[in-house]
C-alpha cells in the first residue's frame, strides 16, 4: 500500500538558479547571503553579489570553452564562492560533480574519468593530489581553476587576472578561479543564462553514490528535482505558525559540505531561496560551531549523527549560549531518540526537538521529516514523506506489498526528486529503479523501514539496510571498492568488506583470504589501504583471516552472514 505525502506543492518549472534568484537581472532582496564567520564585517556575497559572482563564472566559462552538458568537477571544501562556482557551472549550461577533498589522487582520477569532467575547479591545499589524478586523465593544467583559501572581499574581486603567487597568477599552470572573472563585470550584469527547455531532463548534478550494490555511481539529478527538492523543504518551513517574523532572524551555519547534496541543497540553494543568510565555515570544527552559534545567533542546524552526539556529550556545550536554536535537523544514519533527548536536554523549557530525516543522494536529498508543527515527538522516526513524493514497504522478494503498521520491509519511494538514472550505467539504473504498471518509477532504497499507521502522513522507522553500503559518520563506503583495491594485494586471494559498528560508529571491516604462502599480517593487510583510500574509508573496523569469503551459489558474497559475524565478533557495538 502506497503512503502519499499530505501535501501536494506545485513545482515551478524552471532552472535551479532562476528558482533560487527568482529572475537573472530583477531586483533582490538586500540581505546577505553568505557570511565568512571569521570576519564578517567585510567578507560576505549579498544576493545580487552572489548572482552577478555566478554569472561572472558562467561568462567565464563559456570563454574558457565549457559547453551545454559538460561537467565540471568541483574537488574543494567550503569557502564563500563555492556556491558561485557551482551555480555559474549550471548557468553556463555545465553539470557540477563534487568531490570530497580529502580523496587521494586514486579516488579523484576515478570521478575525473567516469564523469568525463572537462574542468577541475580545486581548492589550494589539495592541488598536488588534484595535479596528480588531472595527469592520469589527461586533463589539462589550463583546465584547473584553484580556489583560493583567502576568501577576497567582493569588492576586491578584480576585473583582471588574480595577482596571484607563480607566473601571471598562475599555480603550475593552473589558473586562479577569479580570472574566469576577467573583464566580464559589464557583461554580466545584464546577461541573462539560457533556461533550460526541459528542467525535468536536463541534469544540473552528478553526484555519487553508490546505491544498493557495486562501486560509487555518478547520480544524474535535473534542474527539476533540485527545484522539488527545494519546494518541498521551503513548503515544511512554511508550516510553521511565526514563519514570516521568524524568518526575518533566522540564520544558517554551513560546516556540511557544500560538495555533498545535503550541503548543495540546504544552504547553496534553499536557505538563499528563504532569504535566510548562511555563515560558511571551512570545514566542521566543534568549538568554532559553538561559538559561531553564540556569536551569530544561528537558528537553523543541519547536522549529521555523530555531531548530535557530541552536542548531548561533549562538556564544552554548557560552555555556551545555545538559546538561538531553533531546529536542528539530522539526516545521512541512523540516531537514536535517547541521544536526540540528551541533546534536547541543552534546551531547558524550550519546545525544541531534534527533527530526523531520512533521504538518499538518488532522490536529490531529504525524503522524509518532521511536520514542525507537529505535536508528536517521535520514537526515533525519521518522519513523514516529503511533499509530493510517495514511500512504500515491499518484502525483501521484492515483490509482496507490506500493508501492516509495524512490519518491516524494503522502503520504496517516488517523487519529483528521483534521480534521471545512473551516469552511463543503465544496467545499474534498471537494478535500482522499477517501473509498475502504471508507468510509476520507484527507488529500491536498500533500506528496511516500518511505519507507524497507514495513511498519509505516516511515521516512519529506518531500521536496517539490505544494501552492501557502509556509512562512516555519514560519509558512503562502497565496500564493492576497497575489495577491488584488496584484491590488487598479491598477498590477498579474496576479499570482502562489511560495516560494523563498535561504540556507535559503523566502520568498514574485512575478511581475507590470505594468498597460497603469504605471510602477510592483518596490520599489513590495514595497512595497504593508507593512501589508496581516503581516511574514513580506512579498516578501522579490522581485518579478519577466514578460509574462504561465504559466497552463494551464483558466486555472490552472503554479506548478511558476514555482518552478523562481524558483530558478534566485535561485541553489542
Ligand atoms: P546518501 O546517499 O549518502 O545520502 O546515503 C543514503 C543512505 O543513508 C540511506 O539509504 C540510509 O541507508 C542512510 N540514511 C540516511 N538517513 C538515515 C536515517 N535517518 N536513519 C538511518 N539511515 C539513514
Amino acid at each position: 500500500m502506497t503512503i502519499t505525502s499530505r501535501w501536494s506543492v506545485p513545482i515551478p518549472c524552471c532552472s535551479l538558479p532562476q528558482w533560487i534568484f527568482g529572475s537573472a537581472c530583477g531586483p533582490l532582496p538586500d540581505h546577505q547571503a553568505f557570511i565568512d564567520p571569521e570576519n564578517p564585517d567585510t567578507n560576505f556575497l549579498t544576493m545580487s553579489d552572489y548572482r552577478l559572482l555566478s554569472k561572472r563564472v558562467a561568462l567565464g566559462l563559456q570563454q574558457a570553452g565549457l559547453e551545454k552538458g559538460d561537467r565540471v568537477l568541483i574537488f574543494s571544501g567550503n569557502s564563500l564562492y563555492f556556491p558561485s562556482v557551482f551555480l555559474g557551472v549550471l548557468m553556463a549550461g555545465g553539470i557540477v560533480s563534487g568531490a570530497n577533498p580529502t580523496f587521494v589522487a586514486r579516488e579523484l582520477a576515478y570521478q575525473l574519468k567516469d564523469s568525463g569532467s572537462s574542468f577541475l575547479f580545486v581548492a589550494e591545499h589539495a592541488a598536488k593530489t588534484a595535479f596528480e589524478a588531472a595527469a592520469e586523465v589527461g586533463l589539462p593544467r589550463d583546465r584547473i581553476f584553484i580556489l583560493g583559501n583567502t576568501p577576497l572581499p567582493v569588492s576586491q574581486l578584480p576585473q583582471t587576472p588574480y595577482p596571484g603567487p607563480g607566473v601571471n597568477g598562475r599555480v603550475n599552470g593552473a589558473r586562479h578561479w577569479t580570472e574566469l572573472l576577467a573583464g566580464n563585470l559589464t557583461q554580466a550584469s545584464t546577461w541573462t543564462w539560457d533556461e533550460p527547455s526541459n528542467p525535468e531532463e536536463t541534469t544540473c548534478c552528478l553526484n555519487y553514490s553508490s546505491g544498493t550494490t557495486g562501486v560509487p555511481k555518478g547520480v544524474e539529478i535535473s534542474h527539476h528535482s533540485y527545484v522539488a527538492n527545494g519546494v518541498g523543504v521551503a513548503h515544511i518551513n512554511k508550516l510553521r505558525p511565526d514563519f514570516i517574523q521568524k524568518q526575518k532572524t533566522d540564520r544558517g551555519l554551513a560546516f556540511l559540505p557544500f560538495y555533498h547534496a545535503y550541503g548543495q541543497t540546504y544552504f547553496i540553494a534553499n536557505l538563499p531561496h528563504l532569504h535566510v543568510p548562511v555563515y560558511v565555515m571551512p570545514s566542521f570544527d566543534f568549538t568554532k560551531m559553538l561559538s559561531h552559534i553564540q556569536r551569530f545567533r544561528i537558528t537553523t542546524l543541519p547536522v549529521v549523527p555523530p555531531i548530535v552526539v557530541l552536542l548531548a556529550k561533549h562538556p564544552a556545550t554548557k560552555d555556551y549560549d545555545l538559546s538561538s536554536i531553533e531546529t536542528i535537523g539530522s539526516g545521512a544514519a541512523p540516531l537514536t531518540r535517547e541521544v536526540c533527548e540528551e541533546a534536547e536536554r541543552l534546551f531547558p523549557g524550550r519546545d525544541l526537538f531534534v527533527r530526523q530525516g531520512w533521504g538518499m543522494t538518488e532522490v536529490t536529498c531529504t525524503s522524509m521529516s518532521w511536520d514542525p508543527t507537529s505535536p508528536i515527538r517521535g520514537s526515533g522516526g525519521v518522519g513523514e514523506v516529503y511533499p509530493n513524493c510517495k514511500a512504500k514497504l515491499v518484502a525483501l522478494d521484492g515483490k509482496t506489498p507490506i500493508e501492516t503498521a509495524g512490519v518491516t520491509g524494503e522502503l520504496w519511494v517516488t517523487g519529483p526528486t528521483l534521480m534521471r538514472r545512473y551516469w552511463r550505467k543503465p544496467e545499474a539504473t534498471v537494478e535500482t529503479v522499477v517501473v509498475d504498471a502504471d508507468g510509476t518509477r520507484w527507488l529500491r532504497t536498500g533500506d528496511v523501514a516500518f511505519v507507524e499507521e497507514y495513511r498519509p502522513g505516516g511515521i516512519f522507522h529506518v531500521v536496517d539496510r539490505v544494501k552492501e553500503l557502509i556509512k562512516v559518520k555519514g560519509n558512503q563506503v562502497a565496500p564493492a571498492e576497497l575489495e577491488g583495491i584488496l584484491l590488487e594485494n598479491p598477498d590477498v586471494a579474496d576479499a570482502a568488506v562489511v560495516g560494523v559498528t563498535i561504540k556507535g560508529e559503523e566502520m568498514p571491516r574485512a575478511y581475507v583470504v590470505r594468498s597460497v604462502n603469504s605471510t602477510a599480517s592483518e596490520e599489513d593487510v590495514a595497512r595497504w589501504m593508507e593512501g589508496k583510500v581516503t581516511r574514513y574509508k580506512q579498516l578501522k573496523g579490522g581485518v579478519v583471516f577466514v578460509d574462504a569469503v561465504p559466497k552463494n551459489p551464483s558466486g555472490k558474497i552472503l554479506r548478511k552472514q558476514l555482518r552478523d559475524r562481524a558483530q558478534k565478533e566485535v561485541g553489542d557495538g
